[in-house]
């Protein structure tokens, strides 16, 4: 049973963690446009201290979302090199228990691309794989790292995808591993997906390789439609969808568990290179802070929002990561004009 969304007359609190480099200047951007076109949606500001040795912040983060159930996230850097102060990033989702990230890689007519008209969901594990974060240095000069996989997070995740495709009238799953190498761990993940693919008769299943996967992507990305992989693969497959689309800046991607869901940019960059310089594309962050006014019910507010975006987009209000002059604040101030333009 889904826990219920923080919800006090009408208006829903939703954590927000802005985390480092570009993530709070994007973050003031979505708290302006939220004000400007009227959403009903209050913010609990959180932030982690980078140099913490502790999880103190990290832990009020996970009290905030539990009672919240809604998260929109940058990037929270991890500076501490303690040995026992792992990554905050992978900590929450482990913590939270968001076992798939879904990231819907659309083009936008407006962007330029080396493909066009391309559609594909990636549905990634998310809280294990080589994330296990368990290494050790068992003698002087030779590091292990465990990468682990269930049957169960590979059911779980598997079923995801399957059900994604029934519900949104996909044709097609395509599991990506490494299993002609990794036979046990990369196996089982295989095997449990062609179990699962057994239960939807109506939706092809087909495998394919990481490596030959990233060549296809690039050569001919119109065959795949959802693709089903495990945690690093999908980190990989991700980035190879947001270039050929353009870019970091552009897609949000959806971290959900049974109970809890986190909104955040689809490749989970820091941009601290630039930071502070007005020139971070803001659109990828105002995407998953519209996929996250969907999730909340809030579906006119997300419309307006989006069709602001996408006007804005498709008119050429290009920051430099996708080609164009444009500032941060030119395309944000560009996007409020289409939201009064839609309000009149
Ligand atoms: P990581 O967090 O993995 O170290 P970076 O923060 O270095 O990645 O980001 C990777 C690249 O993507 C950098 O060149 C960065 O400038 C670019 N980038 C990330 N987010 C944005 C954005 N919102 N707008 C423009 N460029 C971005
Ligand atoms: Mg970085």
């Amino acid at each position: 049973m889904p826990i219920p969304k923080a919800h006090y007359g009408g208006r829903h609190t939703v954590t927000l963690l802005p985390g480092a480099g570009i993530g709070p200047e994007l973050m003031n951007y979505v708290k302006e446009v939220f004000s400007y076109a009227g959403v009903p949606v209050d913010f609990e500001d959180v932030d982690i201290d980078p140099n913490a040795d502790d999880n103190v912040d990290l832990d009020f983060a996970i009290t905030s979302i539990r009672r919240n159930g809604v998260a929109l996230k940058g990037n929270i850097e991890t500076r501490s090199t303690e040995a026992e102060v792992l990554s905050r990033n992978v900590a929450l989702r482990n913590q939270l228990d968001l076992y798939v990230n879904v990231l819907h890689c659309v083009s936008y007519p407006g962007v330029n691309s080396r493909h066009k008209n391309i559609d594909i969901v990636i549905v990634r594990q998310n809280t294990e794989g080589e994330y296990a974060m368990l290494e050790h240095e068992s003698v002087k000069g030779v590091v292990e790292s465990m990468k682990v996989i269930t049957s169960s997070n590979s059911e779980r995740v598997a079923r995801y995808a399957f059900e994604y495709a029934k519900r949104n009238g996909r044709k097609k799953v395509t599991t990506v591993h490494k299993a002609n190498i990794m036979k046990l761990s990369d196996g089982l993940f295989l095997e449990t997906s062609k179990r699962v693919a057994k239960d939807y008769p109506d939706i092809v299943h087909n495998d394919m390789i990481i490596d030959n996967t990233c060549m296809q992507l690039v050569s001919n990305p119109h065959q795949f439609d959802i693709v089903l992989t495990t945690n690093l693969y999908g980190a990989i497959v991700s980035n190879v969808v947001c270039g050929l689309l353009g870019g970091a800046g552009l897609l949000a991607g959806k971290n959900f568990g049974d109970h809890y869901t986190i909104f955040e940019p689809g490749t989970r960059n820091t941009g601290t290179s630039i930071a502070g310089k007005n020139v971070a594309n803001p659109i990828a962050m105002l995407n998953a802070a519209v996929d996250m006014l969907r999730h909340l019910g809030h579906k006119n507010h997300a419309a307006l929002i989006q069709n602001a975006i996408n006007k804005t987009i498709n008119q050429g209000i290009h920051t430099r990561d996708l080609g164009g002059q444009a500032t941060s604040r030119e395309v944000v101030d560009s996007i409020m004009k289409h939201i009064k333009i839609a309000s009149n």
